[in-house]
């Protein structure tokens, strides 16, 4: 039997952008367009096409991508009390766009129309038919998004499914109920949508949620199963208060558990990448707990958990990662034993055995070193040039002969840390040649990170491409003063990821400087360089 297609329509570049702290410019919804666009989204709503220069010229500019399946939608709202559609200007800036989709917000919520609008509810069904009629007629496709529709269900049933009939019967293509406030639960949503089922066909339907019950994801597939067959949210569940429905989230649990088809399994693997590019492109980190997507979405951490899931993922993982384009993830400190070692470097593309004879060796200097100070548990590069090292497999791409940082606080002004500036000069060899270089930098970690750079970049240009993203320092044993041990963790990322390297000393620089080594090593070999 073939699966039923549900719609995906993407509210990230307007609703998603009302999240507190997220401004995109035009280059950057452009971008999000293109990877939704190859991500198999069917609607992209690009925002307010009156509201802003910016919108103005991302309405223009989008017309020039080629996509290849995606149809971008222009947002407004019906026309105005007491003004006949085809002289409104709202929605002529709407038709202006070039959109091929035009969706017009619309009330259904009696006290809403009274009070807010302060027009009669004759009025409000004129406006949503005259409205939907015109941009019909006009070639557009029509969404009609049914504001407080679930609040002006609880108020006044017959009249909200007034407002939907009109719309339909005006020729809308699509009638998408809106959970405006996010407080509605489950069971209500799915009640409320198998009503409006009853005057909407199922194939018009869709449904937009809002996150502040905590149930956006959860509404959304309620309102699949009671009919809706378009579904609308945000990557990652971007938008204002608390968000809207995750689209990634939704898509995901479709596909994998309720049998339906939005994108695809090929090219649902990209929801991860999907959820990273966006949240980078809004200047965010993908939440590490987010269902599917996130960094801890597959990761294991109790010993016998970790043998376990080698020898039946299913034990404690509700999905393949694979097909979302995850992984899982041992968290190494808590390993017991060999079963989870072994587990723990495939998924770092090392394949060994639990009969393997240096295993043993491996587990042994991981927990020497874990006295030392060491952890391995977000420090996947430090661990695989570890492994690799130990099974002689590990050629370093430079040798350091020595460095030198000086950091030089000119003019004490009393703005501390304003004026202090470091230089690192490193001398260091990449096959038979001999570096010397110099860098600087605010801080002495930025400096040693210029000066490396500098001296191994013509040998491997590809460093260009890997970018330090944070850094933290802990300091071990407070006791002993300025005899502590410092761990040092950098984050590390190149367009394919992510990843941590470690390093520990009594001296903060020198911490500083091995992880910084794995860090520019392990992207490097990443690249199969
Ligand atoms: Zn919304």
């Amino acid at each position: 039997m073939a699966k039923h297609r549900i719609h995906t329509y993407d509210s990230t570049l307007r609703d998603g952008e009302q999240s507190e702290g997220i401004v995109l410019s035009l280059e950057d919804k452009l971008r999000i367009v293109e990877r939704l666009d190859g991500f198999g989204i069917d609607y992209i709503e690009g925002g307010y096409p009156a509201s802003n220069p910016k919108d103005i010229a991302f309405f223009r500019e989008v017309q020039r991508l080629p996509l290849k399946h995606a149809r971008i939608a222009a947002f407004g709202s019906t026309c105005k009390k007491g003004v006949a559609a085809k002289n409104d200007a709202g929605l002529a800036d709407l038709l202006t766009s070039g959109a091929p989709v035009v969706t017009i917000v619309g009330k259904t919520w009696d006290q809403q129309v009274i009070h807010a609008l302060q027009a009669t509810l004759n009025e409000n069904l004129r406006m949503i038919a005259d409205s939907v009629s015109y941009l019909k007629s006009q070639g557009v496709r029509v969404v009609f998004d049914a504001e407080h529709f679930f609040d002006g269900f609880k108020a006044n049933a017959d009249y909200a499914l007034e407002c939907l009939k009109a719309a339909y019967l005006s020729g809308a293509d699509s009638i998408d109920l809106c959970e405006t406030n996010g407080g509605a639960l489950p069971f209500e949503v799915e009640e409320m949508v198998r009503q409006a089922a009853s005057v909407v066909p199922r194939a018009a339907l869709g449904i937009h949620c809002h996150n502040d019950s905590g149930c956006a994801v959860a509404n959304t597939l309620a309102a699949v199963r009671a009919g809706a067959t378009t579904v609308q949210g945000t990557v990652n569940g971007f938008g204002e208060r608390v968000g809207n429905a995750d689209i990634l989230t939704v898509i995901a649990d479709l596909e994998l558990k309720m049998g339906y088809v939005c994108v695809g399994p090929d090219r649902l693997r990209q929801l991860t990448g999907v959820a990273q590019f966006v949240a980078e492109t809004c200047n965010r980190a993908v939440p590490s707990h987010h269902p599917y997507t996130g960094a801890s979405a597959f990761a294991h951490k109790g010993g016998l958990h970790a043998s376990a899931i080698a020898r039946f993922p299913q034990a404690y993982e509700h999905a393949d990662p694979s097909t979302v384009g995850n992984m899982t993830r041992m968290l190494v400190s808590e390993l017991a034993g060999k079963a989870s070692l072994v587990a723990k470097a495939k998924t770092l593309g090392i394949d060994l055995s639990v009969d393997d004879a240096p295993v043993q060796k491996i587990l042994d200097e991981i927990k020497r070193r874990e006295q030392e100070g060491y952890s391995y548990e977000v420090a996947d590069g430090s661990l695989a040039i570890l492994i690799r090292s130990l099974l002689g497999g590990f050629t370093p791409h430079f040798k350091l002969e020595s460095f030198r940082v000086i950091v030089d606080d000119r003019e004490d002004t009393g703005a501390w840390a304003k004026d202090a500036m470091s230089e690192a000069t490193i001398k260091i060899h990449v096959g038979k040649r001999r570096f010397v270089a110099t860098g600087e930098g605010a801080g002495p970690v930025g400096a040693l990170d210029n000066a490396l750079r500098l001296a191994i970049t013509e040998f491997y240009p590809d460093v260009k491409g890997i970018e330090l993203v944070d850094f933290k320092v802990r300091i071990l044993d407070e006791n002993v003063g300025t005899g502590a041990i410092t761990r040092v963790v950098i984050t590390s990322r190149d367009k394919q990821g992510s990843w941590g390297t470690v390093g520990v000393s009594e001296n903060i620089i020198e911490a500083s400087w091995n992880a910084l080594v794995d860090a520019l090593d392990y992207g490097l070999m990443r690249m199969g360089k």
